[in-house]
C-alpha cells in the first residue's frame, strides 16, 4: 500500500477517501494457483490482468506510478514475502484517495493499494442455477462495464443478491436493448451446434481474461471457433450447453435457467472439457501455456 508492504490490519483507509463515497477505484481479481510437483505458485495472465487495470485507469483518470511489469514484479513480491504455499487471489485497487468532498474525475489524487489471500471457489463449478436479472447491466455511456470500475460492482451486487435471494445461485444480466451481457462477476458462453457463442465486446461485457483463455483454448485444443455477437434472451433457453467463467468463478457450467434445464439438465460435454482443460492450464501443468501465461513466484 502507498509503496510499502504493511500488514493487512494495518492498511487502513480514511473515512473520508474519496473512491469509498464515490466508487472511483477500479480493480482487478487475479489467481495464483499451487502447484504441489513443481512446488510452485503460478499466476494466471498477471500481466494481462495488469494491463486491464492500466486501461481502467485511463478511463477512470487514475495514475499510478507503475507498469503492468512492474506490477506483476510486486504481484510476486507479496505473495513471496506472505510465505503463501496455496492457491491465492490478488487484489490490486487503484482509487481516488484524496481526502475531499466533490464528485469528479479530474485533479483529485491516486493510489494503490494490493492484498493476496487464500482462496479456493468463488462459485460452485458442479452446476450452476441461474435467473435472468431485474436489473439491466449498466451501459457504456454510463459506467463503462469495459473498465473494471469499483463503483459499477452495484450494479453487480443488485443482480447477484436478487438472483440467491430468488433461489438461484447466479444472475445473467441483459442490455438494456434486452441482449444477453454477463454474469454478475463473469462473462457467458453458449454451446449452440458445436459452436461457442459469447456476447459481442459492444455487449455491455467486462473483456474477460478468462473469456479470451477460452476462445483460444477451444480453438488450439479442440477447434471450435466462438462467434462474438448479440444473444437474445430466449437463445439461453434452449442452448445445447451454458457456461459462465471468470477468475473468481473459473470455468462453471450452468444446469438451469429461469426454471428452464438446459440440455438434459446436467454438465455438457464441452463445457467438462474446457473446465478439465483451464484447471490444468492453470496450474501450470501445460508447458506450452504455462511458459505463455503462468508467473512462478517462488524461487526454484
Ligand atoms: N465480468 C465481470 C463483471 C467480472 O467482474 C469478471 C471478473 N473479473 C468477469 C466478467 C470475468 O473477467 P476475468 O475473466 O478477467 O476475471
Amino acid at each position: 500500500m502507498n509503496g510499502e508492504f504493511i500488514p493487512a490490519d494495518q492498511g487502513v483507509i480514511s473515512v473520508r477517501t474519496h473512491a469509498f463515497a464515490y466508487g472511483t477505484g477500479c480493480f482487478e481479481g487475479i489467481r495464483g494457483y499451487w502447484n504441489e510437483e513443481d512446488q510452485q505458485v503460478y499466476l494466471f495472465r498477471a500481466r494481462e490482468h495488469y494491463e486491464r487495470l492500466l486501461r481502467s485507469c485511463k478511463t477512470l483518470q487514475i495514475s499510478i506510478p507503475y507498469t503492468a511489469d512492474q506490477l506483476v514484479e510486486i504481484s510476486t513480491e507479496l505473495v513471496r514475502r506472505n510465505g503463501q504455499k496455496e492457491d491465492v487471489y490478488l487484489r490490486p485497487v487503484a482509487y481516488k484517495d484524496a481526502q475531499i468532498i466533490g464528485v469528479r474525475l479530474h485533479e483529485v489524487s491516486d493510489a494503490f493499494l494490493l492484498t493476496a489471500e487464500p482462496m479456493g471457489n468463488y462459485v460452485e463449478i458442479g452446476g450452476l442455477r441461474c435467473g435472468v436479472s431485474s436489473w439491466r447491466r449498466i451501459d457504456d455511456n454510463a459506467i463503462p462495464a469495459r473498465a473494471k470500475i469499483c463503483g459499477a460492482y452495484v450494479n453487480s451486487a443488485f443482480a447477484k443478491s436478487e438472483a440467491m435471494q430468488n433461489g438461484f445461485d447466479e444472475a445473467i444480466m441483459l442490455t438494456n436493448e434486452g441482449h444477453v451481457s454477463e454474469g454478475s462477476a463473469e462473462n457467458i458462453f453458449l454451446v449452440v451446434n458445436g459452436e461457442l457463442i459469447t456476447p459481442a465486446p459492444s455487449e455491455n461485457i467486462l473483456l474477460g481474461i478468462t473469456r479470451d483463455t477460452v476462445i483460444q483454448l477451444a480453438q488450439r485444443e479442440f477447434g471450435m471457433i466462438t462467434r462474438e455477437r448479440q444473444i437474445d434472451r430466449t437463445e439461453l433457453y434452449v442452448a445445447d450447453e451454458i457456461f459462465l467463467c471468470g477468475t473468481g468463478a473459473q470455468i462453471a457450467p450452468v444446469i438451469e435457467v429461469d426454471h428452464r434445464l438446459i440440455g438434459d439438465g446436467k454438465t455438457g460435454p464441452v463445457g467438462q472439457k474446457l473446465q478439465d482443460l483451464y484447471f490444468d492450464v492453470v496450474r501450470g501443468k501445460r508447458p506450452e501455456y504455462r511458459d505463455q501465461w503462468c508467473t512462478p513466484v517462488h524461487s526454484s
